[in-house]
């Protein structure tokens, strides 16, 4: 049978990442690449116990079809968290979801027709581009420098349905914006008229210092904030949330009821039951431990071995999340390179996908999530051995002396 495709299929694609990561499963590969939290830091037993719990309690209403706004309680729960990180919303305005990404999904699907702008950070989240896709958007770049996104930028994207942000060790770049350039930059989209839509899986993923309030705190009612109990419990779950405010909420609502009538309420439970048991502050503590000791490592690596090329490999220490980002050689294409990494035994996320226009091919996302400390070091080292093979020919008729004494 010959199916014709809606025009919104034929623009979507298969993730990047995911081709990559097939790429990687060959045994031996140190994959920097996924964007996986860690499997050791998910907390089995306090889960194994709180799904008992809820079987003992109230079985048939956790295994029954539920509200699709979320259980009362786990909404109840997340106003009470983000109180705690300067944001004051009404539960009522709580929408659970099904994985920050369905939050994405209904976002685009409410606010995005075809033709209609949304104004990006660059680089941006892959996967919000996937989900605004199909919705057929003009996505456009905002302007950025080493602080983020300019809050002149936000200005001139005057017009936008609106500013998709993520101030929080963001993914790819694990940039985390300063409290002056958040302000800056509400204050900009407030002046514009131009809505923010707030995605901040990793807040709690903060590894040196806890990080300002979210722009939504700012923003009131100008403001969609999204968050994820896939980064801090477990990504299995598929448990995440949104915060609307009220003019919103019931669009909203109607979408979700579309795309699949309510997250599951057994899993709901599962998490709201966990976090009454009070685990999350020592659970939290053990996972920063865990990601700094990572962090650090790759930080260590990344100057042991991509250090000879000086100021021409770049990349900043990230204070929280999964990711650093590098900055390769100009000229250097990450993507082509990635097949003689894979050989060498790394791999990582070129960072062209990450753009929505103008891509840099010299920039690359390395996760330090899951990889044992000892292998990203190896990782690292293999990274370094290709591109000084890539970048080497490149520069010896120009820098013969310059390079070679470096490259020893
Ligand atoms: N936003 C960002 C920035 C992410 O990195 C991710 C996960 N990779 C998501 C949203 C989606 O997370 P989830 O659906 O698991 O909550």
């Amino acid at each position: 049978m010959d199916w014709t495709l809606a025009r919104r299929a034929k623009r979507l694609n298969p993730s990047v990442i995911r081709e990559i990561l097939k790429l990687t499963e060959r045994p031996g590969i140190v994959s920097l690449a996924g964007g996986l939290p860690a499997a050791e830091g998910f907390p089995v037993e306090a889960l194994r116990e709180a799904t008992a719990r809820v079987l003992a309690g109230q079985p048939r209403e956790a295994l029954q079809y539920a509200a699709s706004e979320g259980h009362g309680p786990l909404r109840e729960q997340v106003a009470a968290d983000l109180a705690a990180r300067g944001l004051r919303i009404a539960a009522s305005q709580v929408l659970i979801t099904t994985g920050s990404q369905q939050g994405l999904d209904l976002v685009g699907k409410v606010l995005l027709d075809p033709g209609s702008e949304v104004a990006v950070e660059q680089p941006t989240y892959l996967g919000a581009l996937q989900a605004f896709a199909s919705s057929e958007p003009r996505v456009v770049a905002l302007a950025g420098d080493d602080d983020g996104p300019r809050p002149d930028a936000i200005a001139a994207a005057r017009g936008a349905r609106f500013a998709y942000l993520l101030p929080n060790f963001q993914n790819p770049s694990g940039r985390c914006l300063g409290a002056a350039r958040r302000d800056a930059i509400v204050d900009a989209a407030l002046a514009a008229g131009v809505p923010i839509v707030e995605d901040d899986p990793y807040a709690d993923l903060w590894l040196d210092a806890p990080p300002p309030a979210p722009l939504a705190a700012r923003a009131g009612d100008a403001a969609i904030y999204l968050g994820s109990f896939s980064k801090v419990l477990a990504p299995g779950l598929r448990v995440g949330y949104l915060v609307a405010p009220k003019s919103l909420y019931p669009k909203l609502l109607q979408a979700k009821q579309a795309a699949d009538l309510h997250t599951p309420g057994f899993n709901q439970r599962i998490v709201h039951e966990v976090l009454a048991s009070g685990m999350l502050p020592a659970h939290l503590d053990a996972l920063r431990t865990r990601y700094r000791i990572h962090r650090d490592a790759m930080q260590a690596a990344l100057e042991r071995h991509l250090g000879v090329f000086g100021t021409a490999c770049r990349w900043q220490r990230p204070a929280g999340g999964m990711f650093f980002w590098v900055e390769l050689p100009e000229g250097i294409d990450a993507a082509a390179l990635l097949p003689r990494a894979v050989d060498a035994g790394v791999a990582y996320v070129p960072g062209a996908a990450f753009y929505a226009a103008a891509p840099r091919a010299n920039t690359l996302r390395l996760s330090f999530a899951t990889v044992a400390p000892s292998r990203i070091d190896a990782g690292i080292e293999a990274l370094a051995r290709v591109l000084r093979e890539a970048w080497a020919p490149a520069q010896l008729p120009l820098r013969r002396g310059a390079v070679a004494s470096a490259l020893h």
